[in-house]
Order: C-alpha cells, then structure tokens, then sequence
C-alpha cells in the first residue's frame, strides 16, 4: 500500500489477457521480453486502435496473437478460417504468417468492428489473403458442409465466437478441415471460471457461457476424430489436431 511504502506489484496492460498466470507481473514480464520486442508495428497499431474500443475485453491479447503466428507457420497452413474477427488481431497475425497466396475465410456478424482494423491489415499489405463475409457463421458452415469439395480444404480453422455455438461449429468443421489439419477453439478456460464454487460472483455473461464450455471441453476429450491440447495461453486455446 501507498501509505508503508510498499511497491505495488506491476499491473498488465494488456487488455486482451484474463489473468490465468500465477501473477500480473510475470505475464508483463513475458510480454515485455519475449512478446511487445517482436510485435510486427501493424499488430502493435492494431492493438493499440482496439484497446480504445468499448469492448476491448474481446480482443485477441499479444501473446497468443504472437502463438498463432508462430502456430500457423510451424504447419504450413495456407488456406484457413477464421469464425469471430471483432478490430482483427487475431486475423491481422493470421494474415501476417500466411505465404502470399494464402487464404482466410473471416466470419463475423459485425463489419463495423473489422472495418476499424481493416486499413491497418491493408497498409501491411494482406488484406487480399482475407475473404470477410458478414453474418452468422452457422448457415454459411452448413453450406459449405454441403459441397463435398471443401472438405478437408481447411489446414487451420480458429474459433472464437459466440461459445453457446461451439459445438455445432465443431459438428461442421470436422468435416471442413483436413486430416491432420488443426481446429483452434479460443476461451476454453473462460475466465478461469470453469472452477469457481457455483455461489461465486461471476460476471452476468461469464456464468451465461460458462456451461457451453464445460460441456465443450468434455466433448473434446472424448473426441476420437482428434488429438487435443489445451494451452493456458490468453484465456486458454484448445488445439485438435484431426486424425480421422
Ligand atoms: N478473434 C477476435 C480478435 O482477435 O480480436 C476476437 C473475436 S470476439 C471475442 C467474438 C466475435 O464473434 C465478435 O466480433 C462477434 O461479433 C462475433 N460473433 C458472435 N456471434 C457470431 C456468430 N454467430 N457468427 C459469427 N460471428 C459471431
Ligand atoms: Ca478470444
């Protein structure tokens, strides 16, 4: 406290985060070492453009903004999906680690929100691997589960939308992504609420979504179509690698 003396412990500024580490000041130590130094200046712009926004909370935090990056080269992936763009974080660092012919199919029912990151992803030059389509992403996935052309089309597919959906885009995508091909399901650990006593003061949207996950993370272990890791990295990622 102020009043001994006492040093406060550094608080993160990073609004994308939902504090799963043991401390804020090791996770502001990961970003200032290993994360903020490499950040590509369009994702830094980005980031700081959303964080001015209302509903910042939604965004994609700068470490797994740098996994993905780093993921999606580590698999050669070049066609990919995107269901949940908000300013487009997590799309620009998709963009970014794509080859030049690669592609992203980008869901979302808002177009407002992509347009405020729109001339930040054209200035870095790969707005034209993005095909940006408004609207739920439901009927469009049961769509394309109808033209046997696209399955197993996907190399990469990342997920973070509406939770209460997660599962029905689960039941779509097994069949749009290809074999050995990876399915990345964000907010798996939601808040870290998935272990709170049923009497804890959670958040009016936090407990809303909080049984979808739960019943989501379940399902996934038991999935014999994939192999999965559950990553505490932002607010937890589950990766399922298909194999069937
Ligand atoms: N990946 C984004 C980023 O890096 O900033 C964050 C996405 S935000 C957590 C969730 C987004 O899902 C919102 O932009 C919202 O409009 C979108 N969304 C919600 N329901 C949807 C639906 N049924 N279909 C497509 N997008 C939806
Ligand atoms: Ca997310």
């Amino acid at each position: 406290m102020a009043a001994t003396g006492e040093a406060q412990p550094a608080k993160h500024q990073e609004v994308g985060h939902k504090s799963l580490l043991q401390s804020d000041a090791l996770y502001q130590y990961i970003l200032e070492t290993s994360v903020y130094p490499r950040e590509p200046e369009s994702m830094k712009e980005l980031r700081e453009v959303t964080a001015k926004h209302p509903w910042n909370l939604m965004t994609t935090s700068a470490d797994e903004g740098q996994f993905l990056n780093l993921l999606l080269k580590l698999i050669n992936a070049k066609n990919t999906m995107e269901i949940g763009v908000y300013t487009g974080y997590s799309l620009l660092s998709t963009a970014l680690a794509l080859p030049e012919d690669g592609k992203i199919l980008a869901l979302d029912i808002n177009r407002e929100n992509y347009e405020i990151g729109l001339p930040i992803i054209e200035k870095a030059g790969v707005a034209h691997k993005i095909d940006f389509r408004e609207g739920p992403a439901l009927p469009l996935l049961d769509e394309m589960v109808n033209d046997v052309k696209l399955h197993g089309s996907f190399d990469f597919i990342f997920v973070d939308a509406d939770k209460d959906n997660y599962l029905n885009y689960h039941k779509r995508l097994i069949d749009l992504i290809k074999i050995g091909g990876v399915i990345g399901y964000d907010n798996t650990l939601w808040n870290g609420s998935l272990v709170a006593p049923p009497d804890a003061p959670l958040r009016k949207y936090v407990r809303y979504y909080r049984d979808f996950v739960l019943e989501l993370n379940k399902a996934l272990a038991v999935d014999p179509r994939v192999e999965i890791c559950q990553l505490p990295v932002g607010d937890g990622i589950t990766l399922c690698r298909r194999i069937s």
